[in-house]
Formats: structure tokens, sequence, C-alpha cells
């Protein structure tokens, strides 16, 4: 997989990613698979990852400021 902003290799790696889901709520999400770049700030997922972290996003309360969420692969 190449990076679609530098062109360099992408390496398979786990991170924690905030997502933004609501006006003041923000999910982070430890130990997320992605695929990021080795030379920008560019990452990218699998859509079987997307689909994960869309039914996480869909199952937190909104009303929490910050929630922390491991993800199960
Ligand atoms: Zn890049």
């Amino acid at each position: 997989m190449r990076c679609v902003v530098c062109g360099s290799e992408m390496v398979e790696t786990r991170t924690d990613l905030p997502f933004k889901v609501g006006p003041s709520s923000i999910v982070i999400i430890k130990g997320l698979p992605v695929h990021s770049c080795t030379r920008c700030q560019e990452f990218a997922l699998d859509d079987p990852v997307m689909e994960k972290v869309d039914k996480i996003l869909g199952s937190v309360d909104e009303s929490m400021e910050l929630e922390v969420v491991h993800f199960a692969a």
C-alpha cells in the first residue's frame, strides 16, 4: 500500500486515534490497526476496521466529553 499524499511506503501498525462524535464529545480508540506512512503523517484504515470504528462510535454515549475505548481485533 502506498501513501496517497506522498507516495511513500505505508506500514501496518497500531495506534491510538481520537474521533469527534459530537459538538464536544471525543472518543479515543486505542490499539487501532492502521496503515501508516513512513514519511508523512498520513494514515489509512482498512474497510473492516472502519466498519468496526463506525460501530464503536455509534454505541458510545454522546453526552460524555471523553471516552476511551480499546479496539478489540
Ligand atoms: Zn505520506
